[in-house]
């Protein structure tokens, strides 16, 4: 009774693949068939009001997350409520009708994962964890490191060693331990599921291993907050990054939530994967037709994506084609390409996995799969200042001249 009133409307964990209930506690795969197990709820009654009327961060929709009622007074980063960004100078370049961007990058630590990490904390607190720990292709360490500061929790986290520079320093300063290993993010996280079986992870909330469920749910305050922004309507056409896939599945159970609680009109609506060609294991299977995701071993700039044996996958074709959508990829250059588009465009600087979605977008209009006059919200999920590297090359300086009229002038001549 009183871990059921912590944890809000969530009422138990349920297996995704054979639909097994379990009790709320920091469990992650199925007894019975090891299949995923995600949050399970009973709802109350939500209208528009209640939640327009809450803070202008994801607490606003605390009646639809597994958090207490009074998570709002407690020392957390507040992140969300970011720009949805309407995207016309972009739209007019692509032929498009109407295009948003929902910038994720104006989170706390500058990406989507403070959505996840601030729903991780509260079950941490409530399961008693003093440790909170992660793997993490750069972004989630970073973010698990400010949220254990101002939680006031132990911190150590675990990445790739070869990771971006701003991602390592963003990733150390809050004062949490991190430890870079040699090996890629999928060696990162079967050795952060090793320590969690030995007495040296006693105690320790893994937000994306033991705590996976209810870290995964952060992912549908992106679903609720466009559906608002655009006047309570979900979009035709939505374009998600993958890179466990964990944020795309929950935009669209969070789509759905909205839709049976008629918070907003019931609709069709397509969601898009999007992946970098060197890490693109689940966009590969969907071209092939398979069902399952064929590992693969990453290699390409866009790191905070380079997860070559996602863990949602297969739920990402499932969606994909259950809506319409589709699974695509792009090459490093068109990433780069991309960035700099949206940079142009809409004063946006993207990191890495936001020129895939913008790459794939253009890719997908080429090839038809995407409507140009349909609603389309893609999603910028990081900060372009961390990953400086893939634009430093190109994005320079037009002159560097002296002080003075003249030297302008023979710079700029004609
Ligand atoms: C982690 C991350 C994603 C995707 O996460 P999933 O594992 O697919 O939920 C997307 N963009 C950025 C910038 C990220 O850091
Ligand atoms: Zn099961």
């Amino acid at each position: 009774m009183a871990l059921s009133t912590d944890f809000g409307p969530a009422t138990a964990l349920s297996c995704r693949e054979c639909g097994t209930r379990y009790e709320i506690g920091p469990n992650f795969a199925c007894i019975e068939c090891f299949g995923p197990l995600e949050v399970a709820y009973e709802f109350g009654d939500v209208t528009r009001a209640d939640i327009e009327s809450g803070p202008t961060n994801i607490w606003r929709y605390r009646s639809l997350l597994p958090v207490p009622v009074d998570v709002s007074t407690k020392p957390n980063m507040q992140p969300g409520w970011t720009k949805l960004v309407k995207a016309d100078n972009l739209a007019g370049e692509l032929g498009m009708r109407a295009l948003y961007v929902k910038d994720d990058s104006g989170n706390p630590t500058h990406s989507f994962k403070d959505r996840v990490v601030a729903i991780a904390v509260e079950a941490a607190r409530n399961f008693g964890f003093h440790t909170l720990s992660c793997s993490s292709t750069g972004n989630l360490a970073g973010a698990v490191g400010a949220a254990a500061a101002r939680a006031g929790l132990d911190s150590c986290v675990f990445v790739p060693a070869n990771l971006e520079e701003a991602k390592i320093v963003v990733a150390s300063v809050y004062g949490g331990r991190l430890v870079g290993i040699d090996g890629t993010y999928d060696e990162v996280n079967r050795f952060c599921s090793e320590l969690i079986g030995d007495s040296l992870g006693e105690k320790w909330g893994f937000v994306n291993v033991n705590l996976r469920p209810y870290y995964a749910e952060g992912s549908k305050t992106l679903a609720y907050e466009i559906a608002e922004q655009l006047g309570w309507r979900i979009p035709d056409q939505i374009v998600i990054p993958v890179a466990s896939g964990s944020q795309l599945t929950k935009i669209d159970k969070g789509f759905k939530e909205l839709i049976r609680l008629g918070l907003v009109e019931p609709k069709e609506y397509r969601i898009f994967a999007a992946q970098a060609e060197g890490c693109s294991p689940v966009s590969t299977a969907y071209k092939a037709g398979h069902d399952v995701v064929q590992p693969v071993k990453p290699d390409t700039i866009a790191k905070s994506l380079a997860i070559g044996n996602p863990a949602d996958g297969p739920y990402v074709l499932d969606i994909a084609r259950r809506t319409g959508g589709a699974v695509e990829d792009v090459t490093d250059p068109e990433i780069v390409a991309a960035i700099r588009l949206l940079a142009r465009t809409e004063g946006v600087f993207a990191e890495t996995a936001g020129g895939v979605v913008l790459g794939v977008t253009r890719k997908l209009l080429e090839n038809g799969k995407l409507d140009p006059d349909a609603e389309t919200v893609i999603l910028n999920t990081g900060e372009g200042l961390k990953t400086l590297d893939a634009v430093s090359a190109e994005a320079r300086p037009a002159a560097v001249i002296r002080p003075s009229l003249d030297a302008f002038r023979t710079a700029f001549a004609n």
